[in-house]
């Protein structure tokens, strides 16, 4: 479905992605790992647009998408949340996500008609999807974090996404936040069949979802492999955990 081949960025001679290499399948789960400024946000911004590579290739079902606006790259069945959450504070959980399932719709709209009534049953069924249904009346300035990153999700979902990026969904989550995040998560894949690519810090949440993981140091990619063969590896426990086990589930 994905395919990242030699990517690159540099941001003023410094070179944030250096070499980065992903492979991603329809209906895996992908996580990408490396510590912090290994560009991983980078990669995600380069593969949904909002930063154009200057080198490599971003394949999407077959089709080279490097440089597309992110208009384009959403509506090509790319989803993404963000490391830092972006909702509209002012707005209900309902409005946050029937403003994403609007745009996607396309259709000509009337300006003198109201649009609140539009998209309802999308919107419900998506808000049902991650478990928002009973905050649908909430104003997102009084979430608690952990709603606020899962109403991100259900933001991208409204676009229809094939593969959702999730840039460290669990980031600042209580652990009882990250264990719902993670059936989420789970549930996003095995009963709704979506692809997805995320990154985390959560190691634990990491190994017990990925079906591959990709290992990022200094721009690069390391490894993508099995959750089995990324703990062995002993180049990948000398860069990342400076010789420790990855993981000792
Ligand atoms: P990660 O998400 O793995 O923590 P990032 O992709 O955010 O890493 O950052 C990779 C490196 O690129 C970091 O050293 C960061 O400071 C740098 N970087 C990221 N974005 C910019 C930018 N817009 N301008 C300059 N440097 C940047
Ligand atoms: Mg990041």
């Amino acid at each position: 479905m994905l395919q990242v081949i030699d990517l690159g960025k540099s941001f003023d001679g410094f070179k944030a992605v250096d070499g980065a290499n992903l492979q991603v399948a329809p209906g895996e789960v992908v996580a990408v790992i490396g510590p912090n400024g290994a560009g991983k946000t980078t990669l995600f911004h380069l593969i949904t647009g909002q930063l154009k590579p200057d080198s490599g290739r971003i394949v999407f079902k077959g089709e080279d998408i490097a440089g597309l606006p992110p208009h384009r790259v959403c509506r090509r069945g790319i989803g993404r949340s963000y490391q830092v959450v972006n909702v509209f504070d002012r707005l209900s959980v309902f409005e946050n996500v029937q403003i994403s399932v609007l745009a996607q719709c396309r259709q000509t709209w009337n300006m003198f008609q109201s649009a609140s009534g539009f998209c309802m049953e999308k919107t419900k069924e998506i808000l049902a999807s991650v478990g928002l249904e009973d905050k649908a009346d909430n104003i997102c300035g009084t979430l608690s974090h952990g709603d606020r990153k899962v109403l991100e999700i259900a933001i991208a979902l409204g676009s229809r996404p094939e593969l959702l990026i999730l840039d460290e969904p669990t980031a600042g989550m209580s652990p009882e936040e990250t264990a719902t995040a993670l059936e989420l998560m789970k549930n996003l894949s095995r009963q709704l069949g979506l692809t997805l690519l995320f990154c985390e810090h959560d190691m634990e949440m990491v190994f017990a979802i990925a079906d591959r993981i990709m290992v990022m140091q200094q721009g690069h990619t390391i490894i993508q492999d099995t959750p089995e063969k990324v703990r062995l590896d002993p180049q990948v426990r000398e860069a990342y955990l400076g010789g420790a086990e990855v993981c000792s589930r």
